[in-house]
């Protein structure tokens, strides 16, 4: 063994206690780091040659990279919509590390039904029958694309062509609709060679409404004269957290052919409220279901769930042929079902969070962040210079500068609140509109920090008068 190696494996208790007194100290001070990192990225060392150990890795480390880190796991990153790590989340994912299991299947160990525990309990949190199976990917773009991928073998199944062996051109010109998609649909598309062209938007309600007009819908699948299509449901956009009403589209099949998918990304969470599971009525109708993990759930990068009805369809695109897999028969291996083939052991995090608090506890930290933006959204409409661009449903607020909102005013009000280090916006543009959004899905913030971010805005809104123009 390497000399610096083996001191470190004699070592190994002590390099773990730094690691994590180096984290807890890093994560005491999250709440008052600047949210955006102010710093420059270093200029890129060479490849060492004689490495300095472990513990000289945490030094460079501190020193080289640790400073330019943003504060996004802490209460006032309100970018995107960008969870943290529950204290428990954190423990699961340092020990995923720690025991380094293969996900793939069970290989002499029980983690594959850890998983499959887990994927149940998912399943029941968001109010999903026992017909979903599930798997953990990466992120709600993966778990977008296998859910296409198995919408395109269910065409294939219905055009009698079978996709995973003669390739999507067997298929013929594919139809996918959608009210709002995320840019996520695009890209599955792209990558599963049915293009992005083959994506169709459909009208959505008037006013301000990002969901489908369902009878638009409707004349949009009478049009394809009984070729079966892909209907891509949105449960929560980004831009104003509107919901599609999944129950009138899914009473659409009785009528057309076409898989329901739905991206319920973040929007599934709704279901943890009593007051707002109505938004997602209907989600367990849906043939195929992405819910990201890392951002409401609150587990480290990168985490999300897939749900789907066919399973079969599944294994048929997903199975890993070797002679030393074995076919899958009865539950098939993890291996069978996404993209990957050795996975890390993702579920461990959300085991870990749903073990620690409960439907409870995780139902509380989706009341609390939309009380907080809808407290944010109050404090906003008072703000003089900034108005509401749509009502708060759930977790995010969207708004513009009440005058001249154009797209280089906004980015500077986001680079101003970002230069304060208080807070991090993210920019958007609504229905022409330049737009800045405000997504509350982190389990650390509380009233005071929805009142610092109405405040840091408040004053980069008057710096931006005080400098005339920008
Ligand atoms: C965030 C998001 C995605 C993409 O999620 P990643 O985890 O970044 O891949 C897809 N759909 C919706 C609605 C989202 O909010």
């Amino acid at each position: 063994m390497h000399p610096t190696l083996a001191a470190d494996l004699a070592l190994l208790p002590e390099l773990l206690q730094s690691a994590s007194d180096f984290a807890a100290h890093g994560l005491s001070g999250v709440d008052e780091r600047p949210v955006a990192s102010p710093a420059e990225a270093p200029e890129p060392d060479p490849l060492p040659t004689a490495g300095v150990g472990a513990r000289g890795a945490l030094d460079r480390f501190a020193r080289r990279w640790e400073p330019g880190f943003s504060g996004s796991t802490g209460p006032r990153y309100l970018g995107f919509v960008t969870g943290g790590a529950t204290p428990a989340a954190l423990v699961g994912d340092w020990l995923t590390g720690a025991y380094d299991q293969n996900g793939a299947a069970g290989g002499g160990s029980t983690v594959d039904a850890l998983e499959r525990e887990t994927v149940g309990w998912l399943r029941e949190l968001f109010g999903l029958s026992g017909a979903h199976g599930g798997a953990f990917v990466s992120g709600a773009t993966m778990s977008n694309t296998v859910g296409l991928a198995v919408a395109r073998e269910w065409l294939g199944e219905r055009l009698g062509v079978s996709v995973s062996r003669a390739g999507a051109a067997a298929l013929g010109p594919v139809h996918v609709l959608s009210g709002s998609p995320h840019s996520s649909i695009a890209k599955a598309l792209s990558v599963l060679g049915i293009g992005r062209d083959r994506l169709r938007p459909v009208p959505l309600l008037g006013g301000e409404r990002e969901a489908v007009d369902v009878a638009a819908l409707a004349g949009a699948l009478e049009s394809l004269g009984g070729r079966p299509a892909v209907v891509v449901a949105n449960a929560g956009t980004v831009n104003t957290v509107d919901f599609d009403d999944l129950r009138a589209i899914a009473a659409l099949k009785e009528r057309y052919a076409f898989w329901l998918h739905v991206d319920a990304a973040f929007g599934a969470f709704a279901a943890l409220s009593p007051a707002r599971a109505g938004l997602v009525d209907g989600l367990d109708a849906a043939d195929s279901i992405c819910v990201d993990l890392h951002k409401w759930l609150n587990v480290p990068y990168d985490a999300a769930v897939q749900f789907t009805r066919r399973q079969d369809l599944q294994v048929r695109v997903f199975h890993n042929e070797s002679s030393y897999l074995g076919l899958p028969d009865g539950t098939p291996d993890f291996l069978h079902l996404t993209p990957e083939n050795s996975r890390r052991l993702r579920a461990l995090a959300a085991w870990f969070s749903l073990t620690a608090y409960g439907r409870e506890g995780h139902a509380e930290i989706v009341e609390r962040c939309a009380a907080l933006a809808d407290r944010l959204g109050e404090g906003i409409s008072a703000v003089p210079g900034l108005r509401l661009l749509a009502p708060v449903r759930l977790n995010v607020v969207c708004f513009t500068l009440a005058e001249r909102p154009t797209a280089e005013r906004l980015a500077a009000v986001a680079r101003a609140v970002a230069g304060s280090g208080e807070a991090f916006l993210t920019p958007t543009v609504l229905r022409g509109t330049p737009a800045l959004r405000a997504a509350f899905s982190n389990w650390r913030t509380t009233e005071a920090d929805a009142d610092r971010v109405r405040d840091a805005l408040a004053r980069a809104v008057e710096g931006l008068s005080a400098a005339g123009d920008a």
